[in-house]
């Protein structure tokens, strides 16, 4: 028995599976995952998890993982060593970054990779290949939200900890289901609920689980969002119910916004949104009489034409509330992605170098570009959008992506299928052949979190670090190790041993991780940034200042941007989102056989309204279409879907099914995130009653 014992090796880790930042010990025993052990010490969760982190992790073993780096002849991929492979991107990339110039290459990094391999993805790009085209799939989800909240209140993260929402007298959540998304984060808002009486507004195309325990459920019309938030601000002035104290000195730009909300009257909402003026006033009493507001949103919001805006909106209502600074108040954008967060703070954006200095700052350029030895445009370079536009015109010839599936992920699938197969030359680096492998030149096998170590920033903007459980199966190698051995083949001198000497780089280079390191990360340690040199850090974000330089925060002055008009016969509104056994599309959990077994294949979601109306019954096979697509499922008729709406989870384990052969082009105006939210579609019932 004690032989047996120590071959049981127990490690801690990060899960991969949401923004949330769960922790606990992994044992293993060779590779067999044995257990997750949640533990007292994890800072966000304790002895909590939920069924992804706990039962999520076989994926690792399954025989699908590619375990060799393989190269395109003609048809078929062929195995191939990695320094052949090297050598090839090395020549690829190097002689279309010869003849066409760094800008005519792109990179896509991954919200699922570690922060130092975000970090020097951007550094591949922009050092050893001199383009700001470098972008993360946030582009999809969260790129609004971070927008919203630079613009207003200066740092695009959560205002505190998760642990801080619990202090609230009132959370409102909008368009986000954490139930199923964020469940660990869910569970500490519903026993604030219980224990605290905390109280609870959701506001939701759909009545899920958490709509149905909140005080007052909204139902909002498909993209309105703005319309109801900002006519609640207006109320809430107009009854001198606003925090003028906290205005007067913390706020700009009010006499500007008092102009803006002229037209946000409550009958205007009610018809927009079709939110009852009962419900709004009802919302404004509830805030006014909460001891603290906390707005928590998800992809409801940003994935629309007006994402950012809305965004913003939401910031201006906790400012002229007062709901800033102190903790039980403030905005939490729900981060999907385990690292979403940290992917955007380690600068894969066309726009910003890591810790959100801005590429157009001459001051912040001019110290990366003295550091990397090399001349970084002024400008910012393409977007994940802007990318496949330039694929399409020509322009951009090679592209390297990092743990991203485009092709099954991006909306309008199709067209992008075809955009991908332009490409002169394709990197793919992931953990499974993916959709978007298909169309790669170079296939690289990267290792998942359990293979390897670095840190994840979650939700609340916390740095932890994950120890390395498992070696890297076959010949698979760190994301890392691969971009360092990519820049080292194209002539750069990276000599990082390890994740943690990239991380001694990024806290020399930006002021709000000036005093992370893998020393004051250990075990179960953790820092919310900004952290300072001597290594204290911030939970709690705007108790003194905002983050502008007059320490003020601004009240946006962007306006309501209506969802796209779509031809009358496609008539039923197609919303979208999560599920909670699986993880994004799927693409991990997938591969999970017990995870697969409970959920195995995709379906949409009736109302009783609709199902009476077209004889849809419970399991009846339905063909959805929409001007892009169309896709087979089968249908679930449920209360919790209304009227002309219907609910298509994003998890397919074929891509036949996957929702985003029929969402569109449109995209958030600000930041080029595709309007998934907005997708509309006729049906046909191809088994009635
Ligand atoms: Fe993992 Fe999120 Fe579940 Fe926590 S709540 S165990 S981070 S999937």
């Amino acid at each position: 028995a004690a032989m047996r014992q120590t071959r049981i090796k127990k490690t801690k880790t990060v899960c991969t599976f949401c923004g949330v930042g769960c922790s606990f010990k992994v044992w293993t025993k060779d590779r067999q995952i044995l257990k997750i052990e949640p533990v007292e010490d994890a800072p966000v969760n304790s002895i909590s998890t939920c069924i992804k982190g706990k039962f999520g992790w076989d994926f690792v073993n399954s025989e699908e993982r590619i375990t060799t780096p393989l190269i395109r002849k003609g048809d078929q991929f062929v195995p191939a060593t990695w320094k052949e492979a090297l050598s090839l991107i090395a020549d690829k990339m190097g002689s279309i970054k010869k003849k066409e110039g760094g800008d005519a290459v792109g990179f896509i990094s991954s919200s699922k990779i570690t922060n130092e391999e975000n970090y020097l993805m951007q550094k591949l790009a922009r050092q050893v290949f001199g383009t700001n085209n470098v972008d993360n799939c946030s582009r999809y989800c969260q790129s609004p939200a971070t927008d919203g909240l630079l613009s207003t209140v200066g740092y695009g993260g959560d205002a505190g900890t998760i642990r801080d929402i619990a202090g609230a007298g009132l959370v409102i959540i909008v368009g986000a289901n954490p139930t199923e998304g964020h469940p660990v984060l869910a569970t500490r808002v519903k026993r604030a609920k219980k224990l605290n009486g905390q109280k609870l507004i959701v506001a939701d195309l759909r009545k899920h689980e958490m709509a149905e325990r909140a005080d007052l459920y909204l139902h909002p019309k498909q993209g309105t969002d703005f319309v109801w938030i900002t006519a609640v601000a207006k109320y809430i002035i107009d009854q001198g119910w606003h925090d003028e104290e906290f205005i007067k000195a913390r706020v700009n730009n009010y006499q500007e916004y008092l102009q803006l909300l002229q037209r946000y009257t409550l009958e205007y909402a009610e018809k927009v949104t079709g939110i009852s003026k009962e419900q709004l006033i009802e919302t404004a009493k509830m805030i006014h009489e909460a001891d603290g507001t906390c707005i928590l949103w998800g992809m409801g919001v940003t994935q629309n034409t007006g994402g950012s805006h809305t965004s913003a909106a939401i910031s201006n209502l906790l400012l002229i509330t007062g709901n800033y600074g102190r903790p039980g108040a403030g905005a939490y954008p729900l981060r999907g992605h385990n690292n979403v967060q940290g992917a955007c703070d380690m600068g894969t954006l066309p726009a910003w170098l890591p810790g959100y200095q801005p590429v157009t700052n001459d001051e912040d350029r001019e110290k990366f570009e003295q550091a990397y030895g090399a001349s970084i445009p002024a400008q910012p370079g393409l977007d994940n959008i802007q990318m496949l536009e330039a694929i399409e015109e020509g322009k951009l010839k090679a592209m390297y992506l990092v743990g991203e599936d485009m092709a099954w992920v991006d909306s309008n699938a199709n067209h992008v299928h075809e955009i991908l197969s332009k490409l002169d030359f394709f990197v793919v680096q992931d953990v499974f052949f993916t959709k978007t492998a298909q169309f790669a030149d170079v296939i690289l096998p990267a290792a998942p979190s359990l293979e390897k170590e670095g840190t994840f920033t979650n939700t609340e903007r916390r740095i932890q670090r994950l120890y390395q459980a498992l070696d890297p199966l076959g010949s698979s190698m760190p994301d890392w190790w691969i971009i360092r051995e990519i820049a080292k083949a194209m002539g750069a001198d990276w000599d990082y041993e390890g994740p943690s000497d990239i991380m001694d780089e990024i806290a020399s280079l930006c002021p709000s991780f000036a005093g992370v390191s893998y020393e004051r990360l250990s075990g179960w340690n953790s820092l919310n940034w900004p952290v300072q040199e001597d290594g204290t850090d911030t939970p709690l974000l705007y108790s003194e200042q905002f983050n502008f330089p007059d320490g003020k925060a601004r009240l946006s002055l962007v306006d309501y941007v209506p969802p796209v008009n779509m031809a009358a016969e496609f008539d039923l509104v197609l919303n979208n989102g999560r599920l909670l056994e699986h993880f994004h599309e799927g693409n991990l959990t997938s591969k999970s056989e017990g995870i697969q077994y409970k959920f195995p294949e995709v379906f949409v979601e009736v109302s009783r309204k609709l199902a009476k109306e077209r004889g849809v019954k419970d399991g009846s096979l339905v063909r959805l279409l929409s001007p892009y697509g169309r896709v087979k499922v089968r249908a679930l008729v449920t209360d919790r879907v209304h009227g002309n709406e219907l609910y298509l989870p994003m998890h397919s384990a074929s891509h036949q099914h996957a929702v985003n052969l029929l969402t569109g082009n449109a995209v958030d105006v600000r930041t080029n995130t595709p309007a998934y939210k907005q997708a509309r579609v006729r049906m046909e019932v191809l088994e009635k009653d």
